[in-house]
């Protein structure tokens, strides 16, 4: 995107320098294969509350460059973008070779040239003259102006660093968790809605509310991402040990809870614990798992269930308590939080503020999102920015 922007806005030579034997390989795996491109939320108001780390610094990008533009833009290349019911938007062709396609249609048109396979591993600032760059096989470029945007690659943070930069160390967000809860083995594959999910790590409090899913693992789904896309520092720090609080009630009112398990002893009294449950969208797996959890006879009859008993079944129901015991499998998405200092970046332009010349784009910086999208929205938005600028030459 910045090569692109840079190239089209007039800038003669653009050259991207690039690892691996062809660029984008991220896009062509990203969402399952779908490329989640962006994310129908219009507002850069409310596009930041997506960022766990960006958030309001990142305000100022997106009232330049934001969702809608980034549509606007694949649309101008011809790649047009349909948005699910959930918000996630994808290609029409509902694959990411379409991405890509449309990302090097798009460059080959503007004269953006490419090298492949070639591992950039020094950076020098010849001051005035612009930069050296010298890749792993021995050759050297010249440079006016450079872009890093080596996404979570530690070589783009040790050439940021080498210029001056001071980088907040990486660790992974967008997780799963792994849960010492043997009860909950035998409800693997099902989701639940309007799950309350609450956290405390690194002295803080997380919380999150939605949809989850039950693995064999532990917990994942949207909810889980969320919950640990906030926590991520803070669950690293702990070494992902800590304490999950769920509730699975779908209501943080005690009394309805109360109540419908007062209406079960009362009204259908005769019927067992195991046949007849408090909230009929909660799935019957799940229930039974419920009263294993709390060492509940699901043959036992509601009118036969003792107080003490009904109390357990509230506590499980509404405040669950699962040790983590370490990280799952990633999700769809797998992001790096940490990189290069915000505050050392320019946000008007993407141009360091520690060395003139030298810009910044996408996951290198310490900009991380939810899962949905909104990783490459700041990644279209950023490289945009820079490319932009450096074709002006600020
Ligand atoms: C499995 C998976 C699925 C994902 N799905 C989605 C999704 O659907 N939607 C979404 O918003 N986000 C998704 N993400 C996140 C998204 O892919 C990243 O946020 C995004 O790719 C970051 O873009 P980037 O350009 O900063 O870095 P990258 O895409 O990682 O690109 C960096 C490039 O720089 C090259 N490079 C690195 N170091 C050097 C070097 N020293 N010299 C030369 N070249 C170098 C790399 O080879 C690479 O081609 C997904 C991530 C993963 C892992």
């Amino acid at each position: 995107m910045g090569a692109i922007t840079a190239a089209e806005e007039g800038l003669p030579f653009v050259l991207v320098l690039e690892a691996t034997p062809e660029p984008l390989r991220k896009v062509q795996i990203s969402g399952g294969g779908r490329c989640n491109v962006t994310h129908a939320c219009w507002d850069p108001g409310d596009l930041v509350t997506h960022y766990p780390r960006g958030g309001r610094p990142l305000r100022g990008l997106f009232s330049r460059f934001a969702t809608g533009d980034a549509v606007a833009w694949f649309a101008n290349h011809g790649l047009e973008l349909v948005a699910e019911p959930d918000g996630r938007m994808f290609p029409v062709a509902n694959c990411s070779s379409a991405v890509v396609g449309c990302l090097k249609q798009a460059a080959k048109a503007a004269g953006v040239s490419l090298r492949k396979q070639m591992v950039v591993t020094g950076l020098n600032s010849k001051g005035a003259e612009g930069f050296l760059v010298q890749c792993r096989d021995g050759s050297n470029f010249q440079a006016h102006r450079v872009l890093l945007a080596t996404g979570g690659h530690p070589s783009g943070r040790h050439l940021a660093a080498g210029m001056g930069h001071q980088l907040v160390p990486p660790v992974p967000s967008l997780f799963t968790l792994a849960l010492e809860a043997p009860s909950l083995t035998s409800c693997s594959g099902l989701t639940l809605d309007g799950v309350q999910l609450k956290l405390t790590a690194g002295g803080q409090d997380f919380q999150q509310i939605g949809r989850v899913l039950i693995t064999h693992w532990g917990l994942s789904g949207p909810a889980i991402l969320r919950l640990t896309a906030f926590a991520a520092r803070a669950l690293h720090g702990d070494r992902y040990r800590a304490e999950l609080v769920v509730n699975w009630s779908g209501t943080s009112n005690r009394n309805l809870v109360q109540q419908s398990l007062r209406e079960l002893r009362q009204q259908q009294g005769r019927r067992t614990l195991g046949v007849a449950r408090p909230f009929p969208n909660l799935p019957r797996r799940f229930w039974l798992s419920l009263l294993a959890q709390v060492g509940a006879n699901p043959e036992q009859r509601w009118a036969d269930c003792p107080a003490a008993l009904e109390r357990c079944l509230i506590e499980a129901l509404m405040a669950s308590c699962y040790s983590i015991r370490g990280r799952g499998p990633f999700g769809e998405e797998f992001v790096t939080a940490g990189g290069v200092k915000l505050d050392e970046v320019n946000l008007a332009t993407m141009e360091s503020r520690v060395c003139p010349g030298l810009y910044f784009a996408g996951e290198l910086l310490d900009v991380d999102g939810l899962t949905g999208g909104f990783n490459f929205q700041h990644c279209w938005t950023s490289g945009w920015l820079a490319g932009q600028a450096i074709a002006k030459g600020h």
